[in-house]
């Protein structure tokens, strides 16, 4: 039978980040998508500070910003409220909304289509020696002592752990039993993908998403290139006996119309997405030897844009915990994953979901009111939870995501994928640690941890980093 160390079932945005994360940490991985190709559909298109960050760790960020997608959206952000794309503006334009956060990484926010980055990450999975598998779909898992047996469409293979990245729908989750919990489903909204040349209508404005507000429609309208390609949200209420169905190709055409507010406006609809805005976090991220991520462990509003984004990071932090146990390290580091990923996966549900009720209200009478529970973006994707449920600024504590300090020549402290002492002073040697003479600028000396987080600083503490080491490969 076939064996790898890793099977990763799905090969979505966070499936495919997966594969790459553990290829560049030299696991062996074969990855099983069944659908035949990469997704078709733009839809997830912001990438946050801190999966650029991510994705500049293995060499990715160049070839997403210099996509179609990313070159021409670059000066995107924020968003606006209007009438319809040729009518009046309801409240001011809010440019917060991805942006921001320059000072406290080596990189930022990057709007790309998601079509246009699976097959970038599909390519440096391969590049990196994954074994990526499209048109194979994992029908069942069995797991024994030494393993999980998995029976794909086209044979079995035998893994040592499972990522099981399979969506919100994840049947293997199902299979196991695994509850969640959350608010469940919040909203139910039809995508229209289609073109049409509203460059007049648009003008130089240069947002992310437009809430549109009038008597015939009232949805989000996402530029795809500013110009030709577009992406209509419009929610529907199956209450009010709405459904699906309904969105035949002339109603989406006449929604896009009233959108754009050119009653005779000339649309091509390519294609209609189908989704519901939920708030859903598994009550366990472990089965086994089988970890979720993705939208198999949570789903949450597109509101933040914090969906894959906290997928592709919870792969990340596995990655490292998968390659140091497959080399011998103490298989408890691994439960180190669920404890850290599920309550960042619990709170930035909560922080979507509030964003979420919040937007829709923005120009309203009923202004905005859940921005009490709102918190900055950066500080969702870098001020992760302590476990006092809070989120703060990189603060250099151990446990958070290092602050950003340029230590070379295009080098910041973020950049660590393996362990790395920085430090000005000489300390000995410990096995499996890089040292780098530099100053860490927010304290004496600092173990970061293979996922640029803080695993040890000399400040206040008077271990020393080889225990801290040893600690933690101990899964302390
Ligand atoms: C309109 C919209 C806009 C969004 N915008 C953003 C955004 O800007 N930023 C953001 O971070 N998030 C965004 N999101 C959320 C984001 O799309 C999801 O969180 C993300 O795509 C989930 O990725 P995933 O890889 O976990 O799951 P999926 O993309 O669902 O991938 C799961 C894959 O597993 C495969 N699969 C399932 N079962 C099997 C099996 N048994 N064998 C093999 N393969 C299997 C499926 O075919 C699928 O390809 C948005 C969502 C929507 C709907």
């Amino acid at each position: 039978m076939e064996r790898t160390s890793v099977l990763v079932v799905g090969g979505g945005l966070v499936g495919l980040s997966a594969a790459v994360f553990l290829a560049h940490q030299g696991v062996d991985v074969v990855l099983a998508e069944r659908r035949p190709t990469t997704s078709l559909h733009p839809k997830a298109r912001g990438l946050n500070i801190r999966t650029m960050e991510l994705y500049r760790q293995v060499g990715l960020e160049d070839a997403i910003r210099g996509t179609d997608s990313a070159r021409t959206l670059a000066a995107n952000n924020g968003f606006a409220v209007l009438e319809s794309l040729s009518g009046k503006e309801l409240a001011p334009f809010r440019q917060e909304y991805m942006s921001g956060g320059a000072e406290v990484s080596p990189t930022g926010w990057c709007l790309c289509d998601q079509d246009e980055v699976e097959p970038l990450l599909a390519k440096r999975a391969v590049e990196l020696g994954a074994d990526i598998r499209f048109g194979t779909e994992v029908l069942d898992v069995v797991e024994d002592e030494s393993g999980a047996v998995a029976t794909l469409s086209t044979g079995q293979i035998r893994a040592d752990c499972l990522i099981v990245a399979d969506g919100a729908h994840s049947r293997l989750r199902e299979r196991w039993g695994i509850t969640s919990s959350g608010p469940g489903t919040l909203s139910r909204t039809i995508s229209v993908y289609f073109k049409a040349d509203l460059r007049e209508a648009l003008g130089d404005r240069r947002f992310i998403l437009a809430y549109v507000n009038n008597a015939e429609v009232r949805a989000a309208l996402a530029p795809v290139d500013n110009a030709h390609r577009w992406l209509l949200h419009v929610p529907y209420f199956p209450d009010k006996g709405q459904s699906p169905e309904q969105f035949d190709e002339r109603r989406c055409a006449e929604l896009v119309r009233a959108a754009a507010g050119i009653p005779d406006l000339d649309v091509e609809i390519v294609q209609v997405l189908e989704w519901e805005a939920a708030g859903r976090v598994a009550d366990t991220y472990r089965h086994g030897r089988a970890f979720l991520a993705g939208d198999a462990a949570h789903v949450m509003p597109p509101s933040g844009a914090f969906g894959s984004n906290t997928g592709i990071q919870d792969v990340h932090n596995l990655a490292w915990r998968l390659a140091l146990v497959t080399k011998g390290a103490d298989p408890k580091l691994l439960d180190g994953y669920e404890a850290e990923r599920r309550p960042v996966g619990v709170h930035t549900m909560q922080q979507a979901v509030a964003r979420s009720k919040d937007r829709p209200r923005v120009g309203r009478e009923e202004e905005a009111n859940a921005a009490a529970t709102i918190v900055p973006d950066h500080l969702v994707q870098l001020g992760y939870t302590y476990p006092d449920g809070d989120f703060r600024e990189p603060d250099g504590q151990p446990g958070g995501r290092v602050p950003h300090v340029w230590i070379g020549d295009n080098v910041s402290t973020v950049d660590a994928t393996e362990f790395q002492l920085v430090s000005t002073k000489q300390w000995p040697e410990i096995e499996g640690v890089k040292r780098v003479k530099a100053d860490p600028g927010f304290a004496e000396s600092v173990l970061i941890r293979p996922d640029g987080f803080v695993a040890w600083t000399s400040a206040g503490s008077s271990h020393d980093p080889a225990d801290a080491l040893r600690k933690i490969l101990n899964g302390g």
